[in-house]
């Protein structure tokens, strides 16, 4: 009872506090204010943080839509943006505007309620910073305070635009211009500051958040998430015990540790949570050779919110070699545990396993695997480490991992529903061959993971394709942070699907990688109702009223790393890369025009080339080409299919790779890296392929 009537006091309170805060703002909108980004709970009708509240729960009280009536959902509206690639962003909505970003960081607001487009900017990033994106050229959302917008870019900038005009109020760049570090996360607002981290960690990046003053851009406070160079003063006295833990010249390659998606806010404890990523390179006994735990990778740490000062760690895989980031959403709650209220956070890494953790002080309440885990055999609650299984390290040659680097869940937003008690996980099974590189050498211009770059590559008869494709596995997973166990399981066509929202009318909703939007109920799990987007659909909805009308949004496009980097696994998933927006409403009278065919592929060149040369193009192709062109040469439609290009373009083959013809559509020139012969053995690598069969499920 204490605590509801502090709420009620605290409600007031903030009442009197905005009413004196107050901003002049055209009619009908008003300032985002600090209280209302804390009470974001008490405003149904917008999603005004990129969880909706602080706790990043995405649950919506909003229940016009219901599992009563959502059968009779229709398309509202649709918009379409000009782009291929992929979209991961979560609309933001304050007071019947749409805030949310596309490809190359760009930044959209439109009417909620009509899709009507009322400004967009382009931050005009360099379509050569594109490389240095290791999942596409995303971005996940803007955040709001006051009258103004903010956006990381993809190339480390970070922009306040006026929310009415989208005109540019200040913009920092957050990130050194000389490694190749990028930006796809949502900044987040807290105490007026806008928090925001960067990614690279597969390149050269070291990782860090910066807490920014939201008027004016100054720099508050840097939390470095990994030791840099020990012979120089540490940037934190944490710096110095975690630098303990590390062996070689690690800082020389960065490190790693990027805080690329999840930060978590306590407005009572005043604490931040930074989800922290893999090392650089991926395989510690190249980056970190006598071993150690390498603090903070793989990380849950909390930090004061207005120093950035160290509080409780939590680490998900100690010295991590698999790619197992830690940076997956970070989602609090109040549970009741053994008869108490423990304030905890709820995580679901790549690594598979769900932590339960208290969050005031990092304590490890309970860990269970929520998908196939292999790498370890259990989490030992008594020092909160997993048990790792023998070779999981592949010290001793070839190790099949579940998960692997795409992880048993990745970006996709999960969301809680307090009724039901149970977290939503868009999860998956895609394992992977871990096997170390013969001899690694650090590149600047290709990820650097210390791995075989062909040994986790689809092999090319389509009889194992078949059998492959029946371990790769995708599912909407209902689970019961409690009993650590899943109370409802729906198994999908394929990996890569969608985040997840929660609402009061008992559904759930998720888009798939194969392009439908479905709503489930909550409470077990019965399809009520879906909708063909024509492209997949793979960002977190959201779900806002507007003049009584409650409506739900989610961005559709293709692309991300699994798009354009998983090859055939990617293109069974049978979409189209196109990119929109869409809109669903229980009148809802727009439609989806019919997609035109898409052109038969011109006929490949003759295969003359000699094995040793495919075998040569196939090595350089999956450390060069297949991060965008996509895995043993085939690209799932997003970025070009070098296998199928018209005549024109072979002949200008070595223009393009060599000399960088493309470059101002992003495809480097890689005079610097390939010799002609190397290029020419690539050339002969697609072309092969080209000519190679290929299994399709159903075929
Ligand atoms: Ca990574």
């Amino acid at each position: 009872m204490r605590v509801r009537i502090l709420l009620f006091f605290i409600a007031i309170l903030s009442l009197f506090l905005s009413a004196c805060d107050r901003i002049e703002m055209p009619s009908g909108t008003a300032a985002v204010t600090d209280e209302r980004l804390v009470n974001a709970a008490t405003e149904p009708h917008n999603w005004l943080n990129h969880g909706r509240t602080y706790d990043e729960q995405r649950f919506s009280p909003l229940a016009q839509v219901n599992d009563g009536n959502v059968k009779q959902l229709k398309l509202a509206w649709h918009l379409d943006l000009p782009s291929k690639r992929g979209l991961e962003a979560t609309p933001l909505i304050a007071d019947g505007r749409m805030y949310t970003t596309g490809t190359w960081s760009r930044v959209y607001a439109l009417d909620a309620a009509t899709g009507e487009l009322l400004w967009e900017y382009d931050p005009q990033v360099p379509p050569q910073k594109g490389i240095d994106a290791c999942c596409d050229v995303v971005n996940r959302g803007v955040a709001l305070w006051r009258d103004m917008i903010y956006v990381g870019t993809l190339d480390g900038r970070l922009i306040a635009l006026d929310a009415m005009s989208g005109k540019e109020a200040w913009s920092v760049q957050t990130t050194p211009g000389d490694r190749r570090y990028t930006i796809t996360g949502a900044p987040r607002i807290v105490n007026g500051n806008v928090l925001i981290g960067n990614g690279g960690a597969e390149f050269d990046a070291r990782g860090y958040v910066t807490a920014y003053d939201a008027a004016t851009g100054e720099q508050v406070w840097r939390f470095y998430t990994v030791p840099g160079d020990p012979t120089l003063p540490f940037e934190n006295p944490i710096l110095e015990q975690a630098a303990d833990t590390w062996t070689g010249e690690w800082w020389k390659f960065g490190g790693g540790g990027t805080v690329w998606d999840a930060i978590s806010y306590d407005p009572e404890l005043n604490l931040v949570y930074l989800g922290v990523g893999n090392g650089t390179p991926w395989n510690r006994r190249v980056r970190s050779p006598g071993g150690g735990d390498n603090l903070f990778l793989a990380s849950i740490v909390a930090v004061d919110a207005d120093t950035g000062a160290y509080a409780w760690h939590y680490q998900t895989a100690p010295g991590d070699t698999w790619d197992f980031t830690a940076t997956q959403h970070i989602m609090l709650a109040d549970l009741e545990i053994g008869g108490e209220t423990r304030k905890v956070l709820m995580q679901a890494p790549k690594n598979g396993f769900f932590y339960v953790i208290d969050r005031t002080d990092g304590e490890l309440l309970s860990a269970k695997p929520f998908v196939e885990v292999n790498w370890a055999l259990r989490i030992d609650m008594r020092t909160g480490r997993p048990v790792e299984a023998s070779n999981a390290r592949y010290q001793d040659g070839e190790f099949a991992s579940s998960p692997a680097a795409p992880g048993g869940h990745n970006w996709h937003p999960m969301a809680y529903h307090p009724g039901t008690g149970l977290v939503y996980i868009p999860a998956q099974d895609l394992p992977w061959v871990y096997k170390e590189v013969e001899k690694f050498e650090f590149s600047k211009v290709t990820t650097n993971t210390g791995l075989d770059p062909i040994i986790a590559s689809m092999p090319e008869d389509p009889a194992i394709q078949e059998e492959v494709s029946k371990l790769l596995k995708g599912y909407l997973l209902a689970w019961d942070p409690l009993e650590q166990q899943a109370r409802w399981t729906v198994e999908l066509p394929i990996a890569w699907n969608g985040g997840v929202l929660a609402t009061a009318g008992n559904l759930v909703f998720q888009g798939t990688s194969h392009g439908e939007f479905i709503a489930y109920t909550a409470d077990t799990g019965e399809r009520l109702w879906a909708h063909d987007a024509q492209t997949a659909v793979l960002a977190g909805p959201v779900t806002y009223q507007v003049d009584g009308k409650q409506y739900v949004a989610v961005m559709a496009g293709y692309g991300t790393a699994f798009g354009i980097e998983s090859g055939i696994v990617a293109k069974w998933a049978g979409v189209r890369a196109l990119n929109r927006i869409v809109a669903y409403t229980l009148d809802g009278a727009d439609e989806l025009p019919p997609l035109p065919p898409l052109p038969e592929p011109p006929p490949p060149p003759p295969h003359t080339a000699d094995t040793e040369t495919v075998a040569l193009g196939k090595l350089l192709y999956h450390q060069y080409c297949t991060r965008c062109h996509g895995d043993a040469g085939i690209s799932a439609g997003v970025l070009p299919d070098l296998r199928y290009l018209d005549s024109d373009t072979h002949a200008l083959w070595d223009g393009i790779v060599l000399g960088g013809a493309l470059f101002d559509k992003g495809m480097p020139g890689f005079a610097a890296h390939l010799e002609k012969t190397e290029t020419d053995a690539i050339h002969a690598y697609v072309i092969k392929r080209a000519h190679d069969p290929e299994y399709m499920p159903g075929s």
